[in-house]
């Protein structure tokens, strides 16, 4: 029995898991794995739709002649096509690792783990000046051994594994800064809207934020650096890297998205800031994955955080 080519040429080696083609994939006839792609040609319709949003070359349409770009002819379904085609492995060829379940499974509970640790602290000590913010540099330092021993077991460095050594385009940069504005708004207009409800929302407010650090500028600053700047930077690293990268290629982008958005709202551990969080959570997931670099989500959740914690310091020092 003769076979017919299939529509489609496949290069998992090019492929960087950003999820796109198995958005566009109606008949759910594709599906990546940790670096391979997966076609089901009984269920796939040569439409190429995946080929024409995967600028990697990853995928691309077969003509008689050769390789093509160009959309395949409706209805050229392939006769006798084999059954389910997978491409030889290798990790994803930006530098990102090939996260998997079980690396993400490891950093939420890692992270939900020293949470529940933190609680067993006396309160006179993380409620107290100073002492408050020494517990949250030990967290982080946590967060950061984790991050340097994920990268590590993929024998790639800390830039690369989670994509901090691509530079961003301009334009995420101004769509993160968009974003940011967009989460703000939406989280103030939340937060007025429950006050208006009657309720009294229990979030960190100005002087909580004031006495990480203690009073004063310098505790002012100490407490931007912290809250602003290192755990937004290590959150998006932590949530946007084994996370969502394990689940986009294995599910797709979006249930990618909100599964990390979720983790990273539970993370917070606020019945009243879960549904914020979630939307910016969603907000930081969607630039993660439209962009090849990191710096796009870590910069709309450090300009995030930088005005709420400025707002709050502002307020406690008095301004
Ligand atoms: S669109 Fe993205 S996930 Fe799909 S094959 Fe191309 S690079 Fe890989
Ligand atoms: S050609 Fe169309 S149906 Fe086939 S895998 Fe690509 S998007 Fe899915």
């Amino acid at each position: 029995m003769s076979r017919r080519a299939t529509p489609l040429r496949l290069d998992s080696t090019a492929c960087d898991g950003c999820g796109r083609c198995v958005a566009r994939c109606k008949p759910r006839a594709l599906k990546l794995g940790s670096g391979y792609i997966l076609v089901d040609w009984a269920s796939c319709d040569g439409c190429g739709k995946c080929a024409e949003v995967c600028d990697r070359g990853a995928i691309e349409l077969r003509s008689p002649t050769g390789v093509t770009a160009p959309r395949h002819a409706a209805g050229a379904k392939p006769a006798a096509a084999p059954k389910r085609v997978t491409v030889a492995t290798r990790a994803p060829d930006d530098g990102a690792p090939s996260w998997s379940l079980p690396e993400a499974a490891l950093a939420v509970a890692f992270a939900l783990a020293l949470y529940l640790a933190m609680q067993l602290v006396p309160r006179g000590v993380t409620h107290a000046p100073v002492w408050s913010g020494v517990v949250s540099l030990a967290y982080y330092a946590a967060i950061t051994g984790l991050l340097i021993f994920l990268a590590r077991r993929h024998g790639a460095s800390v830039l690369s594994a989670y994509r901090l050594d691509a530079a961003p385009e301009w334009s995420s940069l101004g769509l993160a800064a968009v974003t940011a504005l967009a989460c703000w708004l939406v989280s103030v207009g939340y937060y007025r809207a429950v006050q208006l409800a009657g309720l009294r929302p229990s979030v960190a407010d100005g002087p909580a934020v004031a006495t990480l650090f203690g009073p004063g500028a310098i505790g002012a600053g100490l407490t931007l650096l912290v809250l602003a700047v290192i755990g937004p930077v290590l959150e998006e690293m932590l949530l946007r890297g084994p996370v969502l990268g394990a689940l986009r290629i294995r599910f797709g982008p979006w249930p990618a998205i909100a599964a990390s958005a979720v983790a990273y709202a539970l993370l917070h551990a606020s019945v009243w800031s879960f549904l914020p969080f979630t939307v910016l959570g969603i907000a930081l997931g969607w630039l993660a994955v439209r962009s090849r670099s990191l710096w796009p989500a870590v910069a709309a959740h450090v300009l995030y955080n930088t005005v709420f914690v400025g707002a709050a310091l502002y307020k406690a020092l008095g301004g």
